[in-house]
């Protein structure tokens, strides 16, 4: 069990496992992780890492941490798992309460699934069923804006960037869905009102078609790490309202306090009708999602006549006790935490740090919120090459396209976050202009 890894075993996983995203001829190398402690990243070979990435988004108080060890094991102890159909159980119970009170308005419904990309799935699913419900047909499409990443599954691929989304690789197997322009106005600059000229255009033109707008709130994650301005957000609410759209806010990556608020939603005093968070729930321990729904859509839904009132899904894992019971204990974590002060540190260290890349003619554009920072490069990033550099300088950060960004854990050190920095800015100063 404990032996060291062999140079046998990485070339087993370079024949026999895909990692996320890569071919299985000639992949980019992986890093062999033997443990993770706080913010470090231990490797096989002994060398530490600093981790920039806090595993996407989801670690957000540092690995193997003691409260969420202890709520593990507890659990562990009673009942890792059984199944929600017909059962219930107080990490289930204890967590939705949780997530009921720190979501944003009346959203007050749970449905709880294994991974983000399901409960975006679960969330259209939600807004189909609401208009069939109602005897509404031909409601069946969705309202995005382009540059966004929704997940993997089918639906989900629906709704990201039809251009560096994968739509053409599935072109006639994913649903054609309407996308408006990305916002131009930038979080923090100023706010022009006809940057929803798009997105009123299309859902007037579709109106009767549109089952639901769906947006990532104020930060646009793995569809290129954009931070656009919160009035967008606003004004996408009241459209959906004025239409009677139903608005989803796919909180995967910006929920838990990563943005400097604690849900996206909350930087425009917007509440969604239905809102899907993931990543972070856990604090990076377990695959947990959920998805929620404010009580006129779960109501709506199950007013449907006879059997048609029941919301169609049910994973099998779904609500596992161990991952509700770490969720929980990370969502205590950081309420009882000064996570907004330790967000705002994390952003001003990210700010100073970042700030040098800013002059390099390579760079096109730098930019930070909250506890994300991002360097632009004119160019793909050559990944490979570039995380050689970092893993040399002591830090961990995974590139993807033109990208370099930062999202670590709350508690990071102003000193880890400035060697963070510093290996970023070299990396950058080393890539072809
Ligand atoms: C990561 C992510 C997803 C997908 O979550 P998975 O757990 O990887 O399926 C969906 N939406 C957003 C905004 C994300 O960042």
């Amino acid at each position: 069990m404990n032996e060291a890894l062999s140079p046998l075993d990485l070339d087993f996983d370079r024949r026999h496992i895909w990692h996320p995203y890569e071919s299985m001829r000639d992949p980019k190398p992986a890093y062999a992780v033997a443990s993770a402690r706080g913010v470090r990243l231990t490797l096989e070979d002994g060398r530490q890492l600093i981790d920039g990435m806090a595993s996407w988004w989801s670690v957000i108080h540092g690995y193997n941490h003691p409260a969420l060890n202890r709520a593990a094991r507890r659990q562990l102890a009673r009942m890792p798992h059984v199944m929600f159909g017909g059962l219930t159980h107080r990490p289930a119970i204890r967590l939705a309460r949780r997530l009921t009170e720190l979501a944003p308005g009346d959203i007050d419904r749970v449905f709880f699934s294994d991974s983000g990309s399901v409960a975006v799935e679960v969330a259209i699913k939600m807004a189909l069923q609401y208009w069939r419900a109602r005897g509404v047909e031909g409601r069946t499409r969705m309202l995005t804006i382009r540059g966004g990443y929704y997940g993997d599954t089918f639906q989900a691929m629906s709704v990201c960037d039809p251009v560096n989304g994968m739509h053409h690789l599935f072109s006639g197997a994913v649903s054609e869905q309407l996308f408006a322009d990305r916002p131009r106005a930038r979080f923090g600059e100023p706010w022009d009102p006809s940057d929803l000229d798009s997105l009123k255009d299309l859902a007037a033109r579709h109106r009767n078609e549109i089952a639901a707008v769906i947006l990532e709130p104020v930060v646009q994650g793995a569809g290129g790490m954009r931070f656009y301005h919160p009035e967008y957000l606003k004004g996408a609410r009241q459209l959906c309202s004025r239409l009677r759209l139903l608005l989803i806010a796919d909180e995967i990556a910006t929920g838990f306090g990563r943005s400097g608020e604690l849900f996206g939603c909350n930087h425009a005093g917007v509440v969604p009708d239905i809102m899907c968070v993931g990543k972070a729930l856990t604090g990076g321990y377990l695959s947990l999602a959920a998805t929620l729904a404010r009580p006129h859509v779960a109501e709506a839904i199950s007013a449907a006549p006879g059997a048609a009132g029941a919301l169609m899904h049910g994973p099998t894992f779904m609500a596992n006790p161990l991952a509700c019971a770490i969720a929980a204990a990370s969502i205590d974590l950081l309420v009882e935490s000064p996570w907004r002060e330790r967000v705002a540190r994390v952003e001003r260290e990210l700010r100073k740090g970042l700030a040098p890349c800013a002059q390099l003619p390579q760079v096109a554009d730098v930019r930070v919120l909250g506890a994300i920072g991002v360097v632009e490069m004119r160019r793909p990033v050559d990944v490979a090459e570039t995380q050689r550099l970092l893993v040399e300088r002591g830090v961990w950060a995974r590139p993807f396209g033109r990208l370099i960004y930062l999202m670590p854990a709350y508690v990071m050190s102003a000193r880890d976050l400035r060697q963070l920095c510093a290996a970023v800015c070299e990396a950058a100063a080393l890539q072809s202009a």
